[in-house]
């Protein structure tokens, strides 16, 4: 069979999103680090996750689900704090995540962030890990998985894909209740 054959546009297929059997994690794919693996750094990521929590409230105020994210410099210090304004914006890409990055690089005049973390109330989509991954970030931290969404284990592992040039740690279940719990009293309050 030839290369390629086989492969159908995603717009064709039914349903789009449930493949038994299919697996988008690399066999070497890493499990991310608990929370109580301990602190890194002397970080555990609790005050800093309560940040990116305020920051997700703030998103209901326009009727954005409610994800939020700050970003850690090398010392632990919040350097940029920003909510999801997709509606906000009328922007696909206005994660919570995709803000921070592009805000922290342009501040810096530099796209590298190396020695940055990315705490973040919900697991990044494919879209913010790819982003974290090209910032060259150290680590994610996040709260709640994303089972339908999860670009950083739940669907795919993007920060640890040996075939990307670029790796970053990360640490999952971080006040995963508190972040979970915003997300399912948002939609519960929508419906
Ligand atoms: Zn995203």
């Amino acid at each position: 069979m030839a290369e390629g054959a086989g492969f159908e546009p995603a717009r064709e297929l039914t349903p789009p999103t449930r493949f038994p059997g299919v697996r988008t994690r690399p066999d070497y794919a890493i499990p991310p680090g608990r929370h109580s693996v301990g602190a890194v750094n002397g970080l555990d990521f609790i005050d800093q996750m309560g940040a990116a929590l305020e920051e997700a409230r703030l998103a209901v105020g326009h009727g954005d689900v409610p994800v939020g994210a700050v970003l850690l410099d090398a010392t632990g210090a919040v350097v940029a704090s920003d909510h999801n304004r997709r509606e906000e914006l009328a922007d696909p890409t206005a994660h919570a995540e995709m803000l921070v990055i592009s805000r922290r690089a342009r501040e810096l005049g530099d796209w590298r962030l190396t020695g940055h973390t990315l705490v973040v109330t919900l697991e990044p989509c494919p879209m913010c890990a790819g982003a974290a991954m090209w910032a060259r970030l150290d680590r994610i931290v996040y709260g709640a998985a994303d089972p339908k969404a999860g670009g950083v284990w739940s669907l795919y592992n993007i920060p640890q894909d040996r075939r990307l040039n670029h790796r970053c740690d990360v640490i999952a279940d971080v006040r995963a209740e508190e972040c979970g719990t915003l997300l399912s009293d948002f939609f519960v309050r929508k419906r």
